[in-house]
């Protein structure tokens, strides 16, 4: 092992034989640190390293790792296992100590070990994901000149203050009621209607916290979100030091900005999922936006949740958390309900029913599919009645949005001699067909290729695409609505950065008649002339084998519908139309009645009977292999030798299955369930799995990687 040309305290190390130590002597002291260790290495607490001097835990410094050197954060001493020393081990001296830095908040090393410990991974790995990664290139006198040159810049904050509309009646309660509740860090589930101003809400109870000297931290699902609510905020603190954080942002940016948290010179933050972890000294409050959105949930490394975390950091540091939603997840509404209703009545509910300026949600229309004659849908997705709507928006100079969550042309390719599809070469999906660069694409693993001019298989040149994508989609309407300007946004039209900003602006100027688009416009945008919301095929979700499927959709048509009539005064011509093969459905009843509060009884309900999350505890242990019945194998072997302390943690271990996409780039994915009416029993048998997992994987030949995810959001 090569020895670090940057270690400093060579002078420290055991002097020769024989000779007088030097004078006078410096004890150098072993410092816990905790780096970004990979899975498979087995480590899952700190590592000790030697330092001339002790180092405040949080300190971030570099250590010496094999051959390379690595960013790493001094971490607490806990009960002396960590710094124990084991006989014949010779530690390696700290490399290098940012000095210049204050030390990350010991909540914030706590909150690290809680998601660490939770999602059973190790502190390291969670501590490092979540440090801006420029921080790892930079040696310490580079991070100092940053530093410097970050200070100089700051103005100080004058204070100054946007215009405060007067709250409305229902706003004005809430508010009140958080007021009075603030002392005692409660965690309230603000349930309002789209429109209701939530977002206001959030304004006022930041500025509150702000104005008491503290940091409030705003989270929102997606970076889509961000730039229009950090529109909001600083219009409204002019004078106030507003970052955001998310993994848009260029690295020295995103650097910069979490600088200015960890200094304590920002007051408020916004973020997505990661600014969970914004290092903030002086937390004061935490929001959680649109909480029940599924991208709060990290989907790889440590797959932790980053709502659950805001809940944890709220305790952790005593502070209010407020989670807000029109549709709050189940697992929050169940979490909100009095005991007396069945509920878990662990959080206040606060709600808002009404519109800002007395608008109504639109009506709902739902058009049965199954009544239409055959031919009408040959070659459109849009029904006679639903273009009728549209004509008439195009007529008044109203805006319409339609809604397909699945972009591309179509989803598959098919030859019409042999039955041939576009199927991925490397996993088990088809390659979706881009008409507009002419390529087939595969979502899952990227693989993209020209479209073949003839069937592959048996030269037949009538290649046809089956199913609709949003370009299909666009196309039709713009074929259907002579004149009509018809404009997209999907990830595909707004990969290129800015694109987005500029095609709802675009939309905001009402220079589009009709929007389409995926899930992305669905959500939050506050569009002023629009009157007209469509679903062109949403019953996909009500046959879905994932159980949070209904949950799901039920929450994307209704904000969906939320972003139609948000102007009082087209608000009572708004419409949301539905096209469905299954208008019985009571997921459709009760969009129609806007009535979140029957859906989630009902859902719940069936949760229960079926001994689902919130009533069940869940985790999986995934496993990759190139082949399934490698993947299946090893998985067996783990869970039977975990037979007697599952019983003896009352959990439950099902069969390993493979995954409903079961190849991805050529990796077979397995995985198995594990199950139990306690989170704490599940915690516990986790944790004491944990040891056979890792004695069991190199014994089984082919096993690539495993991985345990708690609280999945799919099973
Ligand atoms: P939500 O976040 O619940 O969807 P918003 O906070 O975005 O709702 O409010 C909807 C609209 O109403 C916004 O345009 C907002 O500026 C406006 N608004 C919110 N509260 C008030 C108020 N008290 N007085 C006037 N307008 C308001
Ligand atoms: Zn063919
Ligand atoms: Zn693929």
């Amino acid at each position: 092992m090569g020895k670090s040309p940057s270690s400093r305290a060579a002078a420290t190390s055991a002097p020769a034989a024989g000779a007088e130590p030097p004078a006078p002597a410096r004890e150098p002291v072993v410092v816990p640190v905790v780096i970004d260790a990979p899975q498979y290495s087995g480590l899952k607490a700190a590592l000790g390293y030697l330092s001339e001097r002790p180092l405040t835990p949080g300190t971030l410094l570099r250590v010496p790792l094999g051959r390379r050197e690595v960013l790493g954060v001094a971490w607490d001493t806990r009960s002396g296992e960590d710094s124990a020393v084991p006989d014949g081990v010779t530690l390696r001296e700290v490399a290098a100590v940012f000095d210049a830095l204050p030390p990350l908040p010991a909540a914030w090393r706590e909150l690290v070990d809680f998601a660490a410990s939770y999602y059973q991974r190790s502190p390291g790995e969670v501590a490092l994901a979540v440090l801006p990664p420029e921080l790892r290139m930079l040696s310490a006198t580079q991070l100092e000149r940053r530093l410097t040159r970050l200070r100089a810049k700051l103005l100080p904050p004058s204070g100054a203050q946007g215009a405060l509309p007067a709250p409305s009646a229902e706003q004005a309660q809430v508010l009140q009621a958080l007021a009075a509740s603030a002392g005692d860090a409660p965690v309230t589930l603000l349930h309002g209607s789209t429109g209701s101003g939530k977002t206001e809400i959030y304004l006022r109870e930041a500025q509150r916290v702000v104005e008491a000297g503290r940091q409030a931290l705003v989270l929102v699902p997606e970076i889509n979100l961000t730039p229009q609510l950090e529109e909001r905020f600083l219009a409204r603190f002019p004078g106030r030091r507003v970052v955001s954080l998310h993994s848009g942002l260029t690295p020295a940016r995103r650097l910069k900005h979490w600088l200015m948290v960890l200094l304590g010179e920002a007051d408020l933050v916004l973020g997505t999922r990661l600014a969970v972890f914004a290092p903030l000294p002086r937390l004061g409050l935490v929001i959680v936006d649109e909480e029940h959105d599924p991208s709060y949930k990290q989907q790889e490394g440590a797959r932790y949740s980053a709502r659950d975390l805001a809940v944890v950091r709220g305790r952790v540091e005593g502070v209010p958390v407020l989670l807000g939603s029109a549709t709050p997840s189940l697992e929050s509404w169940h979490n909100a309900l009095p005991a007396t209703e069945g509920g878990a009545g662990r959080y206040t509910r606060l709600t808002m029913a009404a519109r800002i300026g007395g608008g109504v949600l639109p009506t709902v229309r739902l058009v049965d599919m199954s009544r239409l004659p055959k031919e009408v849908l040959r070659d459109s997705a849009l029904s006679p009645a639903l273009l009728g709507a549209l004509r008439e928006r195009l007529a008044r100079g109203e805006q319409s949005l339609v809604l397909l969550n699945r972009r591309g042309y179509a989803p598959v390719l098919h030859c019409t001699e042999c039955g041939w599809k576009s199927a991925c070469a490397h996993c088990s999906a088809w390659r979706v067909f881009h008409k507009l660069d002419r390529t087939l694409r595969c979502h899952h693993c990227g693989l993209t290729e020209r479209v073949p001019r003839a069937c592959p298989d048996c030269g037949n040149a009538d290649i046809q695409p089956t199913g609709r994508g949003t370009e299909r989609l666009e196309e039709q309407l713009a074929l259907a609505l002579p004149g009509a300007r018809v404009g997209r946004i999907d990830a595909d039209t707004t990969r290129r950065s800015g694109a987005l900003e500029a095609e709802l602006s675009r939309v905001h100027a009402g220079e589009v008649d009709v929007l389409v688009g995926t899930q992305m416009i669905a959500k939050g945008h506050d569009f002023r002339r629009m009157t007209l919301v469509a679903a062109v095929n949403p019953d996909a979700a009500l046959f879905s084998s994932d159980f949070r499927a209904p949950e799901r959709q039920f929450s994307l048509l209704m904000q969906a519908a939320g972003r139609a009539g948000r102007a009082a005064e087209q608000a009572d011509r708004a419409e949301m139309w539905v096209q469905t093969w299954h208008p019985q459905h009571a997921l459709y009843a009760a969009l129609r009645t806007h009535d979140y509060a029957a859906f989630a009884q009902a859902q719940l309900a069936e949760r229960r009977a079926a001994g689902l999350p919130p009533y069940t505890h869940l985790a999986l242990l995934r496993a990759d292999a190139r082949e399934q019945s490698v993947a299946q194998a090893w998985l067996r072997v783990v869970s039977d030798e975990a037979r007697e302390l599952a019983e003896q943690h009352q959990v439950a271990l099902y069969p390993p299955v493979p995954l409903s996409v079961q190849r991805v780039a050529d990796m077979e994915r397995a995985q198995l369930l594990v199950e139990s009416a306690s989170r704490p029993a599940l915690q516990r048998f986790l944790t004491a799995w944990d040891a056979t997992l890792r004695r069991k994987r190199p014994e089984q030949k082919g096993l690539l990687r495993w991985a345990v995810d708690v609280d999945p959001l799919a099973i």
